[in-house]
């Protein structure tokens, strides 16, 4: 059994602090920085929580590689991940 998990990854130094991803999350998992990135802007960060992966952030992002969604599937299932591991472990012995 699987779990997919998503978070948004936010290039501070391309973000230019517009607020379109905090505005426009519908999760309000998005936050703007206190603090300033090297061209004065202040910054969009995850808040570390809440993401589902619905990707509205990355759609209204106006500037190009400032903010992008990563998924990937965790093994939650305790037996699967255990087979895994011992068939890997198994290949490697030999
Ligand atoms: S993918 Fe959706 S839920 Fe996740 S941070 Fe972006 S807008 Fe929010
Ligand atoms: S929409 Fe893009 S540029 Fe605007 S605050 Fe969010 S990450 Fe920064």
């Amino acid at each position: 059994m699987t779990e997919e998990i998503s978070y948004p990854v936010i290039n501070k130094e391309l973000c230019k602090g517009c607020m379109r991803c905090i505005v426009g999350c519908p999760q309000n998992a998005i936050l703007l920085s206190d603090d300033m990135n090297d061209a004065g802007y202040q910054f969009a960060y995850y808040s570390g929580n809440g993401c589902t992966g619905c990707k509205d952030c990355y759609f209204t992002c106006p500037e190009p590689l400032a903010l992008e969604v990563h998924q990937y599937k965790k093994i939650v299932n305790d037996s699967v991940a255990k087979m895994i591991k011992a068939k890997a472990a198994g290949k490697g012995g030999k």
